[in-house]
């Protein structure tokens, strides 16, 4: 068995009266990129921190990379990269002059730095913005120059927080695939996002964190799988065309979209589709579409999230 490149057990952490992590519980396998979603205070900024040796917990065993971050934080930095949100990289400077700055910074000698740089920027698609200043440089490529600048020590483990945040969506493309990318070259990689789709796009495995504590965890796949089968989607022709399908189907209506989405009751597409079209023609109501398709993400979240998020609003 491969041995897991962070393992976090019973994490605890208060701020005040807040209990920000409340037995946090997690593992992540070498080279896999791993996401944590939740929503606004679940814990996800407080526990990359910890895991960066940033904030030191209250109760708990974290190890990054083998080491015990409390008792070897020294180690821990050196096996770890971390983009946040502010960008790391200087604008008045050149592209590669950031990356080189970085690299001596971190110890590398100006040969390794440079040659490391070199090859950051071939690798990620900035070879020919290189030499011009970063203050002209895209949104998209400074996040791709600051996720590179953080690369260039070769981390273990790489933090990204809402690495795609303000980014148009070439942007937002050019970063994913940089991402996978740098996983597929061995770097185990953590994603705090608030976008489910990025999560969707990017991650192995997906956590979601509610009050501090891990409320589901998974593939994708089996996230959408846990919450019920398949979303029967009708859309009416009329408001009164959607309000007597609801009453025939259930589900919930959309009267902007003029769309019902209802959960599929088996396990089987088809039959679930084929029962909601019987049912509206026996009731005698003309469709505009119908479709069958799985849950999206959005909708895995909600359902795991919201329980949770009264709970963590009784806490405070
Ligand atoms: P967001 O998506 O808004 O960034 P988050 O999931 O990252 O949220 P955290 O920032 O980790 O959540 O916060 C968890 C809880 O701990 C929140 O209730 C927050 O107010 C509280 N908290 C975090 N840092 C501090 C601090 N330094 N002092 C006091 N309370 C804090």
């Amino acid at each position: 068995m491969t041995t897991p490149t962070l393992v976090a057990r019973g994490v605890r952490k208060r701020y005040g009266d807040t209990q920000a992590l409340d037995g946090l519980d997690l593992e992540i396998a070498p080279g896999a990129i791993h996401a944590l979603l939740g929503p606004n205070g679940a814990g996800k900024t407080t526990a990359v921190n910890v895991f960066a040796t940033l904030t030191r917990h209250d109760e708990g065993e974290v190890t990054v990379a083998g080491h015990d971050v409390r008792r070897s934080p020294r180690q821990v930095r050196a096996a770890i990269g971390l983009v946040g949100q502010a960008t790391a990289v200087d604008d008045k400077l050149f592209g590669r002059e950031n990356l080189v700055l970085f690299g001596r910074l971190h110890g590398l000698s100006k040969a390794a730095a440079r040659q490391r740089a070199g090859e950051q920027l071939d690798a990620f698609g900035l070879a020919e913005a290189a030499d011009r200043k970063v203050s002209t440089y895209s949104g998209g490529m400074r996040r791709r120059l600051d996720i590179a600048a953080s690369l260039m020590t070769r981390p273990r483990l790489l933090f990204l927080d809402e690495p795609t945040t303000g980014l148009d969506p070439r942007g937002r493309n050019e970063v994913w695939e940089m991402v996978r990318r740098s996983a597929a070259a061995g770097t185990t990689v953590l994603l705090t996002t608030q976008y489910l789709d990025e999560a969707d796009q990017l991650a192995d495995r997906i956590t979601i964190l509610g009050a501090g504590r891990v409320i589901a965890e998974g593939t994708s796949a089996q996230l959408k799988g846990n919450i019920g089968g398949d979303r029967v989607i009708v859309t009416a022709r009329t408001p009164a065309d959607l309000a007597r399908m609801a009453e025939v189907l259930g589900g919930q209506a959309d009267p902007e979209q003029l769309r019902l989405v209802v959960e599929g009751g088996t396990t089987d597409r088809a039959a679930d589709l084929i029962s909601a079209v019987r049912e509206l023609d026996a009731a005698g109501i003309e469709v505009d579409d119908i479709l069958v398709r799985r849950p999206t993400l959005d909708e895995v979240f909600l359902h795991f999230t919201e329980p949770s998020a009264e709970s963590a609003g009784a806490k405070r």
